[in-house]
């Protein structure tokens, strides 16, 4: 097992699940489907945790920013506090679903391990885009992740499909990124390129 340091950071008010979700994080991290014989842990990893609550700040979404990981081997993990309670009342009595949290933590390592740690995904030099396109590439992204989480997976393909119709990206494309026909980030970028062309 690798050394794996879990920070709380603001936001967290009441620090009343902060042993409960340091052991989630530091399980799933030691479980996660995504390491391989190519895909191995780095030596060490300082994960920050911010617990936000969607009521003060309605843009405050679970996810992680891992920019810093080149930098100093850490990342910032975001918790959005409804997701901590999913299932039950987020108000009366307070309480975490930890088999749920499970889910959404694997899901955020997962786009943490494509991008830090597997060389074939090719993140490191990539384009990275903004705005609209960085959603719809997310999408695919977050598909293509979600199959290969297996039992682990937060979301199904027809959730992710649904997700994405938001944004008016056709549900057969996110059947083929499910289907991991879209393997490096360059790739993904690509048929989110070819979403947004269509449009315009
Ligand atoms: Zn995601």
């Amino acid at each position: 097992m690798m050394p794996i340091r879990v920070d709380f950071r603001a936001g967290n008010d009441t620090h009343q699940f902060d042993n409960q979700i340091q052991a989630v994080i530091t399980d799933v991290f030691n479980k996660h489907p995504f390491f391989s014989q190519t895909v191995k842990p780095p030596h060490c990893l300082t994960i920050r945790v911010s617990i936000g609550d969607i009521f003060n700040d309605n843009r405050f979404n679970t996810s992680i920013n891992y920019d810093s990981f080149f930098v100093d081997q850490s990342a910032d993990l975001m918790i959005e506090k409804l997701d901590l309670h999913h299932g039950s009342s987020p108000f009366n009595p307070p309480s975490i679903v930890p088999r749920c949290l499970e889910k959404i933590i694997a899901h955020e390592l997962g786009h943490f391990i494509d991008a830090c740690l597997d060389q074939a995904f090719q993140y490191a030099h990539a384009h990275r885009p903004s705005g609209n396109l960085r959603m719809i590439l997310n999408d695919l992204w977050n598909s293509y992740i979600d199959a290969r989480l297996g039992s682990l997976a937060p979301c199904t393909l027809q959730e992710r499909q649904q997700e994405a119709a938001c944004r008016r990206v056709p549900a057969p494309l996110i059947e083929r990124a499910w289907n991991s026909e879209f393997k490096t980030y360059p790739t993904l970028l690509g048929a989110a390129r070819d979403v947004s062309t269509l449009r315009t």
